[in-house]
């Protein structure tokens, strides 16, 4: 008996250890959504049953926000209720939040971080063991493989778009870089908007690469090793708010790995510039920006290669 308690009390114990605080978690980006997330994940509506395309989906991985990426369920808690839309008996602890319906009958289910609406939950229908139907909009979710993603992306900022692109596309791996906008608030920024410098974007580049080739600190090291990441107002000539240095992280582990590229530097006399962010929006650059050395079969003008690490 006293074995099973002990057994009880660590389940609950690190039951306890796995729930979200997310009130620790604040401040937390938003994603940017179209009219029709708009109309369900902000204004309570409802997307036609059986449309949605996570209702029939069954891989192994987690349901997060569409607004603010927190993880809501499990896959493991999916089940098939035939309602046409996507049914779990359980939900990530603290994950998500219970109102009353304005309807008065029912009770609405939002998420606990961000509020964004998600659909409603039933109880007593006797679906499952657990007897419990969160019915959620697939609109409202966006989802995450438990498969280890073989493509990934990075975002760096080093002045003029043209040359960190250049130099990023020559590393084994790399399987596309593509030039654009981080940063701002001004939604399908145009290039003519962020040269004024007051848009808050940054001229950016997004790298996918394959992670079994080459890994995020190899690609983090060369971007320092193409630009000058101790100059404050921009990168070379190019002076403005959108040529300064940055790096936009996705997530901890990418967070930490430049942490440390910044304490290397420093440690080898650089006054470091390179801000670290929080990827936000990437938006694509023109047509014309794109590979535009390759295009022009030209070398870039304030880029060139310096062995730092
Ligand atoms: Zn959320």
């Amino acid at each position: 008996m006293t074995k099973i308690i002990i057994y009880v009390s660590i389940l609950l114990i690190s039951l306890k250890a796995s729930a979200i605080n997310y009130e620790n978690l604040k401040p937390f980006p938003l994603n940017a959504l179209t009219q029709e997330e708009v109309r369900v994940i902000k204004d309570k509506g409802t997307e036609r049953p059986f449309s949605g395309k996570f209702y029939k989906h069954k891989e192994s991985g987690t349901y997060t926000c569409k607004l603010c990426d927190a993880p809501l369920y499990k896959s493991s808690s999916k089940f098939d209720s035939g309602c046409g839309w996507p049914s779990f008996d359980d939900e990530i602890e603290g994950a998500i939040k219970r109102v009353k319906d304005a309807d008065g009958r029912r009770i609405e289910i939002v998420c606990a971080r961000c509020d964004a609406h998600l659909g409603h939950v039933f109880e007593g229908e006797g679906f499952t063991s657990k007897n419990i139907r969160h019915c959620v909009n697939s609109i409202s979710l966006n989802f995450e493989s438990d498969k280890v993603e073989q493509y990934k992306k990075a975002y760096f900022a080093g002045g003029c778009f043209w040359g960190v692109e250049y130099h990023l596309e020559k590393l084994d791996g790399v399987k596309s870089v593509e030039s654009g906008y981080m940063g701002g608030k001004l939604e399908n920024p145009s290039y003519r908007d962020v040269t004024k410098g007051n848009t808050g974007h940054l001229e950016v580049v997004e790298v996918v690469y394959d992670s079994n080739i080459v890994d995020y600190e190899t690609l983090a090291k060369l971007f320092f090793e193409i630009h000058d990441p101790t100059q404050k107002n921009g990168q070379g000539p190019d002076i403005g708010a959108q040529y300064l240095s940055a790096i936009f992280t996705s997530n901890e582990k990418e967070k930490k790995i430049v942490q440390n590229l910044f304490k290397i530097l420093e440690s080898k006399g650089f006054d470091v510039a390179t801000t670290l962010r929080e990827k936000v929006q990437f938006y694509k650059a023109e047509e014309y920006h794109q590979d535009y050395y390759e295009k022009h079969n030209k070398q870039p003008y304030c880029h060139t290669y310096k062995k730092i690490f």
